[in-house]
């Protein structure tokens, strides 16, 4: 299935949006989309991945976008998916998700109209319609299998197997532990395994409360219950979100005996213990702590190093790439990156991005920077004198040149891109930048900003100039990152 049409020029694709617009109000023109993901990313990322992606179908607060494996919608969503998400919301404010489907063997080069969506795959795709279904989407790559074991999440690990090997007569099973250290991750496990013969239902608190209200709103508050009573095991996550609206919290309290009276189990997931729980009626709480509570700590040193070494090898075995990250760069990394599994991984994604766009494994330097938003690191080797003096040298104008007030354009263009490259690397005020370029007021600097953004726009020449700057200021490299 073929969506997006290439040999349109983006003037044209412009167009189509009007002309579809006019037509029908949301419909998104995903090439237009992509071509703005591609100045945003730069050419590489965009041929690599962005290009990639097909978008199958839109629903009114989430879209549904196809690509070809299970490991480009991974690379994808761990890398991407924010600033997908960000410049389609620019076009459809209420889209709030994106949900990928895995369409193999694509015949890219077969001529097909924009929509043309065969038959069999509407069918496929229909069952995301059934928003009941929705809740059982088991996540296939996180398993028992891959799920590391060191004695920070030993004990959680090990109650969550005895609930799918049945001795557990620990019910429920409440999990807690902070952000990213693998309480969904043994949610879908024990739900993978389980759902080999059994019922399984796996639900984030805050779909059960979206669907519990719906259901009030179309009278279909019999088939909701039904639904919920009748699995034989109930995953929960992040019942932390779950607050408030004492009705539904009432039909939750019930489903729960129910549930429990005819020996299904529960396993709940949540980042604090049952009685930290806010506005959560006490009765609730007190049925989650009669179970088994275990809790995740933070990672210890070692796990952390298994968890690198691991998703390495991970990376070594999918691209057969001799991905030889130094023990200096693993040492620092997990020594940087203590608190959170999930971010870890993402470091690890992005030195494996990094070295596959250019070809070579980032050095401790560029590693930091790669990693500076997850390190918050408080040296930056991005300063104002840098930046001057790398935009100087590739306008071949003089430092002086650019700080003099004089006005000629041949000047005016270069200051002010130093000064909106300043100004998106740095973290420096508006006044402060000011002050760098003599003494020039704040208001000349929004607009020396205010300039280049909408020339980045408009003139692809600019554009590019602008991201090489970006590239050589940050990694020594001319090309896009
Ligand atoms: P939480 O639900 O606690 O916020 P997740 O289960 O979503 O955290 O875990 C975050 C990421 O870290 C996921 O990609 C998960 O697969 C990974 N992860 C967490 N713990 C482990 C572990 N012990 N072994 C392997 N991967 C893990
Ligand atoms: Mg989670």
């Amino acid at each position: 299935m073929i969506i997006y049409v290439s040999g349109l020029s983006p003037k044209k694709k412009m167009n189509n949006t009007i002309i579809n617009k006019s037509i029908q109000k949301t419909n998104l023109d995903w090439s237009l989309i992509q071509s703005e993901l591609k100045s945003k990313l730069g050419t590489n990322i965009y041929d690599s991945w962005i290009k990639k992606i097909d978008l199958v179908e839109e629903f009114n607060n989430y879209i549904l976008l196809s690509v070809s494996t299970r490991f480009i919608r991974d690379w994808i969503t761990s890398r991407y998916l924010d600033q997908i998400l960000q410049t389609i919301k620019k076009h459809k404010k209420q889209i709030i998700r994106i949900e990928f489907k895995i369409i193999e063997n694509k015949e890219k080069n077969e001529k097909k109209s924009t929509f043309s969506i065969k038959k069999e795959e509407i069918d496929k795709v229909s069952f995301i319609k059934d928003s009941y279904l929705q809740y059982n989407r088991i996540d296939p790559n996180k398993r028992f299998t891959n799920f590391f074991i060191g004695s920070s999440n030993k004990i959680a690990y090990e109650a969550s197997l005895k609930v799918t090997e049945n001795t557990s007569h620990y019910n429920p099973l409440y999990i807690y532990g902070g952000v990213g250290l693998g309480k969904t991750h043994l949610l879908n496990s024990i739900g993978h395994e389980m759902d080999k013969n059994k019922k399984v239902m796996f639900i984030s608190a805050e779909r059960f409360m979206y669907q519990f209200v719906k259901s009030i709103k179309s009278n279909d508050m019999v088939k909701f219950k039904e639904f919920f009573r009748n699995t034989d095991v109930l995953l929960i996550d992040d019942i932390q979100f779950m607050n408030g609206k004492e009705v539904m919290q009432e039909e939750f309290f019930h489903t729960f005996n129910a549930l429990l009276d005819k020996g299904s189990q529960i396993i709940v997931s949540a980042d604090r213990p049952p009685n930290k729980l806010l506005r959560i009626q006490e009765r609730i709480k007190s049925r989650f702590s009669g179970g088994l509570v275990v809790d995740i700590q933070k990672p210890e040193y070692d796990l952390r190093k298994k968890i690198i070494d691991h998703k390495i090898t991970e990376f070594v075995n999918l691209y057969s790439d001799n991905l030889k990250i130094s023990e200096e760069i693993k040492d620092f990394i997990s020594n940087k990156i203590t608190t959170n599994i999930r971010e870890l991984v993402g470091a690890i994604n992005r030195i494996v991005s990094f070295s596959r766009i250019y070809n070579k494994l980032p050095n401790l330097a560029e590693t930091k920077i790669i990693l500076k938003d997850l390190l918050n690191l408080s040296e930056n080797n991005v300063t104002i004198d840098s930046i001057q003096t790398i935009v100087c040298k590739f306008f071949k104008i003089s430092k002086n040149e650019m700080l003099s007030s004089r006005r000629s354009r041949y000047l005016v263009r270069p200051r002010q891109t130093a000064i909106y490259l300043t100004k998106i690397l740095t973290t420096k005020s508006l006044p402060e930048i000011g002050r760098e370029f003599s003494n020039r007021d704040h208001t000349t600097i929004i607009h020396s900003v205010k300039t280049i953004e909408k020339l980045r726009e408009k003139d692809p020449s600019m554009n590019d100039n602008i991201n090489k700057l970006k590239n050589i200021i940050l990694y020594n490299k001319e090309n896009e990152v």
